[in-house]
């Protein structure tokens, strides 16, 4: 998608500190960090919102949570923990429209989020 933010840091044309990349996924940190540790992981293909993925993408929105686990295991936050969010379309506070993964660790979590 040529007008899509994290499409354009996937092809180069926007710089990311990027901390992880394969074949179909790429992790780089959050620009407005809100904790310690705050990486996006995303898949490579354009997919806007978990509610637009497909049973296809099965395996690959599994490969985003086994990034996210090595990633949190990397950094030393399996104990005492990470948070992951995915937020779904505005009203959950999505603002970029293309499926990232927040991983988020380095500090103490609330519960409900806001
Ligand atoms: P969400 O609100 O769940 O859609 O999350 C979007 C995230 O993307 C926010 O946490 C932003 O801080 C982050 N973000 C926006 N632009 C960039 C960028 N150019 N590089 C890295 N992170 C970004
Ligand atoms: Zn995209």
């Amino acid at each position: 998608m040529s007008d899509c933010l994290f499409c354009k840091i996937i092809a180069g044309e926007i710089p990311a500190d990027i901390v992880y990349q394969d074949d179909t996924a790429l992790a780089f940190k959050d620009i407005n960090p809100q904790a310690p540790v705050h990486f996006l992981v995303i898949p490579k293909k354009h997919i806007a919102t978990l509610a637009d993925a497909e049973d296809d993408d099965e395996l690959l929105l599994g490969h985003l949570l086994r990034v996210v686990t090595k990633l949190a295991e990397k950094e030393g936050y399996t104990e005492p923990g990470f948070r992951t969010v995915v937020n779904t379309n505005a009203g959950a506070g999505q603002t970029v429209f293309h499926i990232h993964v927040h991983l988020l660790a380095g500090r103490p979590f609330q519960w409900p989020p806001g």
